[in-house]
């Protein structure tokens, strides 16, 4: 995966996930509180997983799914493996990634997990 590409996915990443933290934090008090509490110097560093549990689960589920999937892709990035496909380890299509930066399996994987999970 080309450099350039995957810093601009990166950075694509870091801003949905600042997005999806303030609209969090605008939903849910406790949940401002929680950061407010970290003092992160930037929205981006703060990690789901140091939220409690509990708290999540009361947050907007759709939006912490997509926050975990978010920081999913960045920790690939961070171990060089992200654009390649979690399940069968190949190259997941830029346009692919361009549409959903998150992505963590390629097409043929993504749609025979939903097949078997219904
Ligand atoms: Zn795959």
């Amino acid at each position: 995966m080309d450099e350039k590409f995957v810093e601009k996915m990166k950075k694509l990443l870091l801003e949905s996930k600042e997005d999806i933290m303030r609209s969090l934090i605008s939903e849910s008090r406790e949940f401002e509180a929680i950061v407010e509490d970290m003092d992160p110097k930037d929205l981006a560093d703060v990690a789901a997983d140091d939220i409690d549990k509990k708290t999540l689960e009361a947050l907007n589920a759709t939006e912490v799914k997509r926050l975990k999937l978010i920081e999913s892709a960045l920790s690939r990035i961070k171990n060089g493996r992200y654009g390649l496909c979690m399940r069968c380890g190949k190259k997941i299509p830029k346009a692919r990634l361009e549409a959903i930066p998150y992505a963590l399996m390629c097409i043929d994987c993504k749609s025979s997990e939903e097949r078997s999970s219904k």
